[in-house]
């Protein structure tokens, strides 16, 4: 079915689920069920030869999954799509899938820190040359490009501190060179961007974040060309890095609402983003949605949206951020991100933990970084909560009791 002409809201809610499920069933039935059967050896035949819809064996694909499947790539306008057990499984098995030895990648510096051990460690390993650009700096990117390469990879917003790449510049120069455009989408959400609209070839997501959005349940999804997602299908069904009916289910439940938690969280962020910019114990403010960001002009013109994530660093170093963190009331103090509830965390302690100090200077992560996912919870309150917590950093020493 054609989605065209709908919004994102009510695709996120009717994608792929337009069939007549069974018996009538208005909610997408879990299927548990590993292996499908067949009365008529040649149509069984058909099927497993791909000649014929259907489904064989749920390492390959289900009918839950399918329907998840299905509304990514129609929230993305792509052609087809695929998925995987995590983001992660998405993001390795495209990478395994499209390149091998002899091949060239071209990279960000501030890729998720999953994705950047592949790129440094696990891909160099298989004689995969890989170079790393400064994150923001495109004529660096356009040259390394130009020079040959068979794949781009970017993600935009980065984490922790929300740089922005230009994902139609760095397409177009892709595409001039051959090479194939990846963009990781997680933290947009395809409510707030499109990649392929923008030029790029492939939209990865962790769907354990924003589109799940209740921390619940795990999964990765790939959407774009349909050879490139049919060459990485090929590879992620035998690799089995496959998703199941269960997280699927969950997140598909998730993505009901995605539009207006999306809607929700673009809003808070900004509202906490400008309190925090105006308080005195904070340094800095991250959020592409701030004019001061330096990629604010770049998200302008991508993003419909600047998400629900920003980070800040606090005066005072580490120090600080060890008194003010556990002041807060309304957030778990934990890894991840995109859920309905508040959360956050120090890149030192989360994603840059692997780092030293000296590292995550070079890549501009201030000791004193906190990064916060702005939840669905009245966004009065959280001010409230940043507010009390911050009164900490300001508060005159106890006087001395005599
Ligand atoms: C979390 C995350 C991933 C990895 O997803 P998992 O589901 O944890 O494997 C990839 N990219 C980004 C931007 C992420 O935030």
């Amino acid at each position: 079915m054609g989605y065209s002409g709908l919004q994102k809201g009510t695709v996120s809610v009717w994608g792929g689920e337009t069939e007549r499920f069974y018996k009538g069933a208005t909610t997408v039935p879990v299927v548990q069920s590993v292996a499908f059967s067949y009365g008529d050896p040649d149509e069984w035949y058909e099927v497993a030869t791909g000649r014929a819809e259907g489904y064989i064996y749920s390492r390959n694909t289900n009918p839950t999954v399918r329907v998840l499947e299905e509304k990514i790539r129609a929230l993305e306008g792509a052609e087809a799509a695929t998925s995987f057990s995590t983001g992660m499984g998405a993001i390795s098995n495209t990478l395994w899938a499209l390149l091998g030895p002899g091949k060239r990648v071209v990279t960000i510096k501030d890729t998720y820190g999953g994705a950047s051990r592949l790129f440094l460690d696990f891909l160099p390993a298989y004689g995969i040359e890989v170079t790393l650009c400064e994150t923001g700096n495109h004529e660096e990117m356009e040259a390394e490009i130009a020079r040959g390469c068979d794949l781009v990879y970017l993600e935009t917003p980065t984490n922790p501190t929300l740089k922005v790449v230009d994902v139609a510049r760095l397409s177009l120069a892709a595409r001039t060179a051959g090479a194939v455009t990846v963009v990781d989408n997680t933290f947009a959400t395809p409510i707030n961007q499109n990649p392929l609209s923008l030029g790029a070839d492939l939209v990865i997501h962790s769907a354990t974040k924003f589109l799940c959005g209740h921390s619940d349940a795990m999964g990765g999804l790939l959407c774009g060309k349909a050879a490139l997602v049919q060459k990485v299908y090929g590879f992620r069904e035998i690799n089995g890095a496959s998703l199941q009916g269960d997280p699927a289910y969950m997140i598909l439940r998730g993505m009901k609402t995605l539009e207006l938690r999306i809607e929700r969280q673009n809003a808070s962020a900004m509202q906490v983003a400008q309190y925090l910019l105006a308080h005195p114990a904070v340094e800095n403010v991250f959020y592409p949605g701030l004019p001061s960001h330096h990629g604010y002009e770049v998200a302008s013109t991508q993003m419909s949206g600047y998400g629900g994530v920003l980070s800040f660093a606090l005066k005072g170093g580490y120090d600080a951020v060890k008194a003010f963190l556990p002041k807060l009331r309304l957030v778990h103090l934990a890894a991840s991100l995109g859920s309905v509830s508040t959360l956050a965390g120090p890149p030192r302690t989360t994603s840059h933990v692997e780092l030293t100090e000296e590292q995550r200077a070079l890549l501009g992560i201030p000791e004193s970084l906190i990064r916060y996912s702005v939840g669905i919870e009245n966004v009065q309150d959280l001010i409230a909560d940043l507010g009390q917590a911050l009164a900490v950093l300001s508060a005159p020493p106890t006087p001395e009791v005599r």
